[in-house]
C-alpha cells in the first residue's frame, strides 16, 4: 500500500516579475511636478513608467525576474 502523498509545488514561493514590481509610489513632495514611479524591489530600479518593468532588458542580469 503506497501511503505517499504528492507534494504541492505549484503553491507560494517562486518568484514572479509582478511581486517585484512595487508600485505607484510618490515622487518627493518637494518635486512641484511631482508624479508616480513604479520600482523592482530585486534591482531597485526604478521608472516613471510602470510597462518599462515588465521588460526583462529593463532589470539588471543578476535580477530575480530573469528566474520566472
Ligand atoms: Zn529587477
Amino acid at each position: 500500500m503506497n501511503t505517499s502523498h504528492p507534494i504541492a509545488e505549484n503553491s507560494i514561493g517562486s518568484p514572479t516579475l509582478e511581486q517585484h514590481v512595487t508600485g505607484p509610489h510618490w515622487e518627493l513632495p518637494s518635486i512641484s511636478n511631482a508624479t508616480t514611479y513604479w520600482r523592482c524591489t530585486s534591482c531597485n530600479r526604478e521608472s516613471i513608467r510602470e510597462e518599462d518593468l515588465y521588460r526583462p532588458t529593463f532589470h539588471t542580469a543578476d535580477c530575480e525576474v530573469h528566474e520566472c
